[in-house]
């Protein structure tokens, strides 16, 4: 029995966001994945939202919107409780708005300089989307909480990784096995929740 597929663009041209997606839904039989990398005219909205839940779904309604088609959107924020709760929902632009992961990376390192060990918990928030260009089909959340190192360590991973480790792990994110950490993050809890919808997508009417 052929199994009928559905097209579902990542509104992301994050290559490791992208990979991540890709590698935590790859036994998906029913998604064909593709990214905003195949659609090089699109122009992603300026992310105005209030909340990391807000971008998720202006990510989302926008993209779903102008492309015509199912749309998954992740907006993801770290969150520093000792900090007031920064970077948050400006985590990618924590250091302007050019600014790169290593920017931020240094600015958080600056701002946090003067914390010790008990006031360096933080968590990683992620918020993805689901729509259709007819409106938002379901929000999903995943969080996942640990701690911020005093110096970088590790090569792999992206944004912030190589400053978080997990409660309970010694590496952090950076120097993690991608697998590994796509077992364990933030965004592969809310992923997880996405799951049962997205077997079922095709069966979905627009
Ligand atoms: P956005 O969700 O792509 O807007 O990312 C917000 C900020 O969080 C950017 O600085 C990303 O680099 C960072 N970020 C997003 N996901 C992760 C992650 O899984 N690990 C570390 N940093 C991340």
């Amino acid at each position: 029995m052929s199994i009928t597929r559905l097209e579902v663009i990542l509104a992301s041209t994050n290559v490791h966001k992208i990979r991540e997606f890709r590698a935590m839904l790859k036994e998906n039989q029913t998604l064909d994945i593709r990214s905003l990398t195949d659609f090089p005219d699109y122009l992603p909205p300026e992310e105005i939202g209030k909340t990391i839940e807000e971008n998720a779904v202006l990510k989302a309604m926008h993209a779903a919107t102008a492309l015509g088609r199912w749309v998954i959107a992740d907006d993801t924020g770290l969150v520093v409780p000792a900090l007031g709760g920064i970077p948050g929902v400006r985590s990618a632009r924590f250091a302007g708005n050019d600014a790169s992961d290593l920017d931020n990376r240094k600015k958080l390192l600056e701002h946090m300089h003067h914390l010790l060990d008990d006031d360096r918990c933080a968590y990683f928030e992620c918020c993805i989307v689901l729509a259709s260009p007819q409106g938002v089909k379901r929000i999903a959340r995943g969080s996942c909480e640990g701690s911020i190192l005093r110096e970088e360590r590790g090569g792999g991973g992206f944004g912030y990784d190589s400053l978080f480790v997990k409660h309970g792990y010694s590496k952090s994110f950076a120097e993690l096995e991608e697998a590994l950490k796509n077992r364990i993050s933030h965004r592969r809890k809310a992923i997880d929740k996405l799951a049962v919808i997205l077997e079922s997508l095709s069966e979905l009417s627009p």
